[in-house]
């Protein structure tokens, strides 16, 4: 079983980080989706707001799981048998971050970690963004995913 874990914030879970799961989907069996907790970052929402919208949202789809975690990506990557670890690259400046924590988690424990190019359309949406947008009052909706309707 190839399992992957989308390791983040989701501080919120915005359409970039959905369309990292929705385009990892075919390369896995498995993706658990792993809410961080980061002491040292003010969140404006909560872990278990966080956890719930993203379960919400993949209630239909077995084989999307949502966990939160307080220790390293590599140590919920041994929890949960994941074999991968899944990321999106929106730019440059993601690219040596990423690099470095991946080269890392390699060495540690062997874990490989597969980065998928954003989509054009979505390269300017981040949290932080969305997070400030909100803080001045502004409608987000199109930044947020949304379950389809039955
Ligand atoms: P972190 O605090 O670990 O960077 P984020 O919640 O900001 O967590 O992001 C989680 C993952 O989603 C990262 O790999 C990030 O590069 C990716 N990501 C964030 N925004 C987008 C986007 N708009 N398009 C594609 N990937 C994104």
């Amino acid at each position: 079983m190839k399992t992957a874990i989308f390791p983040g914030s989701f501080d919120p879970f915005t359409i970039g980080h959905a369309s990292i799961v929705e385009r990892g989907l075919p390369l896995f069996d498995q993706i658990v989706i792993g809410v961080g907790i980061n002491e040292s970052k003010r969140s404006l929402y909560s872990i278990g707001e966080r956890v719930e919208a993203i379960r919400a949202l993949y209630a239909g789809e077995p084989r999307i799981r949502v966990v939160s975690y307080d220790d390293l990506t590599i140590d919920l990557a041994r929890r949960e048998g994941a074999q991968f670890i899944l990321r999106g690259l929106r730019s440059v400046k993601d690219f040596e971050y990423e690099r470095d924590i991946a080269n890392m988690n390699e060495r540690l424990a062997g874990i490989e970690t597969v980065l998928l190019f954003t989509e054009p359309q979505y390269a300017s949406i981040s949290s932080s963004v969305v997070r400030e947008l909100i803080a001045f009052g502004k409608d987000v909706t199109d930044f947020l995913p949304h379950r389809p309707q039955p």
